[in-house]
């Protein structure tokens, strides 16, 4: 048996999903194009909930970073316009790092990773500076540390002072955490196939406001990242441009599915804020204290833990003494702090977070490692 993957992705998916792929098939067959409009469609309802039909998605094969890097390359491109990018955290940094190297212009504002952006610092700098943007984005759920920015908020500040589009890395929200871009105004959002959609790595995904896509055509620098030419072709003939990635489209057509019979976006976010609850009081038994504060921060997709202030614990260790015992953690992400992540997210049931915690506190034993246990969590 796999371990299991406690990460932020790639993520323990369902034998079904892996079995959809032991097939190979013509990326100009008729069932083949049918995935994809099926997936592409899916997509947009999940966006789009009250059906505005104002938006359309286009897939991208890559990581997600790659959609994030498209989202850029055809806004600002060519254009003489600037982004700006909120950041507090890995992921908001990753943003300005694209456009740095691409030479685009943009500012960056950096903010503290351990709580939300500051709605009222943010404020202050749009009424001076809002104008001046053609772009501003920022990142839905701070996948470094665990924070789930608020996103009406932030939403509704951004178009009040600007008339920017507003583009959303949504990678680790997407399909769990409520998203309704229509009423938030989202121009640009992205996510990626292996994320709280269940599926394989091997694509990215931009779900977008048709009218802003086509407003932007014609910046784009490059031919691979170009999405109304990709657009295009999905559209026109339901064919990408290039060899599209079959069996990872194949194993997402039936998480879709699986999303569904789940109970789609409820089913998906209840298990998830299950198995997060029953991690973060088992570990808050155990002594570990959470990077972020538990009293405001509510996030139930991945939680950040500080290293026990205890010198028998060696993170490297804890991960290759859990590793062994089927169950996979992942390093923390966040630079102010000493931490290490365990994420909820994938085809992870409350046993399966279960079983982790008993494993954990074997190899806290195993470590000599002891902390105040409490017994109030
Ligand atoms: C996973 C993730 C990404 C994309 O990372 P890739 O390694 O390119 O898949 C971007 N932003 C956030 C918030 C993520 O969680």
């Amino acid at each position: 048996m796999d371990k299991k993957l406690f990460t932020p992705g790639p993520l323990t998916t369902s034998l079904p999903v892996k079995q959809a792929m032991l097939r190979d098939v013509g990326s100009r067959d008729k069932e083949f194009m049918e995935t994809v409009r099926f997936i592409r469609r899916k997509l947009v309802d999940i966006a789009d909930p009250g059906q505005s039909g104002k938006f359309t998605s286009i897939i991208l094969p890559g990581s997600g970073t790659y959609a994030i890097e498209s989202v850029f390359a055809n806004v600002i491109g060519n254009a003489k316009c600037k982004a700006l990018i909120l950041s507090n955290g890995a992921y908001g940094d990753r943003m300005a790092a694209i456009c740095k190297q691409a030479n685009y212009s943009y500012d960056h504002l950096k903010f503290p990773e351990n709580d939300y952006l500051p709605l009222d610092k943010i404020k202050v700098h749009l009424q001076t500076h809002g104008q001046s943007y053609s772009l501003v984005s920022f990142v839905h759920s701070e996948t470094s540390s665990g924070v789930i920015n608020p996103l009406e908020e932030l939403s509704s500040l951004i178009k009040q002072y600007t008339g920017a589009y507003l583009f959303i890395d949504a990678m680790s929200s997407f399909g769990a955490v409520p998203i309704n871009m229509s009423t938030t105004n989202i121009d640009f959002l992205v996510s990626s196939a292996n994320k709280c959609l269940e599926g394989v790595p091997g694509f990215s995904y931009i779900i977008c406001q048709i009218e802003a896509l086509q407003a932007c055509k014609g910046r784009c620098l490059s031919l691979s990242f170009d999405l109304n030419e990709q657009w295009h072709g999905l559209e026109v003939n339901g064919q990408f441009r290039f060899t599209p990635p079959t069996h990872a489209l194949l194993a997402f057509k039936r998480a879709l599915i699986e999303y569904d019979e789940e109970g789609g976006l409820e089913g998906r976010k209840s298990r998830y804020m299950n198995n997060c609850d029953i991690i973060k009081s088992g570990m808050k038994q155990f002594g570990f204290q959470q990077f972020l504060d538990e009293k405001t921060h509510h996030g139930y997709i991945i939680t950040s833990f500080n290293y026990p202030n205890d010198s028998n614990f060696e993170f490297n260790k804890f991960y290759a003494l859990l590793s062994d015992r089927g169950h996979v953690l992942y390093p923390g992400k966040v630079l102010s702090a000493n931490c290490f992540r365990i994420g909820n997210v994938g085809r992870l049931y409350a046993d399966d977070c279960q079983n982790m915690l008993k494993d954990v506190e074997k190899v806290l034993v195993e470590m000599g490692v002891t902390m105040e246990r409490r017994q109030d969590g």
